[in-house]
């Protein structure tokens, strides 16, 4: 691979000064570069999509919340899934099994909820007073 390639769209796959920065894309989940390394925060991925720096923390953070959001509905779902199962086996006598996914549903509610609550309180507006 040269240093000057190019990406599905024409954008470059890496150039002198560029900066892996270990982030993917908030839009397509590819991996992102700092343009310029440390003189400035410009970000781009390898098809092309382009952040400032506010843009960048905003778009991340919008990101982050739906996938938290995701994590909670999914992690809800798993435990009503869980439960259903449960009172399935209950209702065939197989009570071992109805027991442990009745405690498996418990686990999941919780950690549904512990989820909530970081969601809700740990995660702050993304503050950018730069350029
Ligand atoms: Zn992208």
């Amino acid at each position: 691979m040269s240093d000057a390639g190019s990406g599905a769209e024409g954008a470059p796959l890496s150039l002198a000064g560029e900066v892996a920065t270990g982030i993917t894309c908030p839009r397509c989940g590819g991996a992102i570069w700092n343009d310029h390394g440390e003189k400035t925060l410009a970000f781009h991925c390898r098809i092309g999509h382009r952040f400032s720096p506010g843009a960048m923390l905003a778009e991340h953070a919008t990101k982050h919340h739906e996938t938290l959001d995701s994590a909670i509905r999914y992690t809800a779902e798993a435990a009503a899934l869980k439960r259903l199962f449960a009172a399935w086996a209950r209702t065939r006598g197989h009570s071992l099994a109805a027991a442990r996914l009745a405690e498996e549903a418990d686990v999941l509610e919780s950690t549904a909820h512990e989820l909530e609550r970081v969601a809700g309180t740990a995660l702050s507006p993304p503050a950018w007073s730069g350029p």
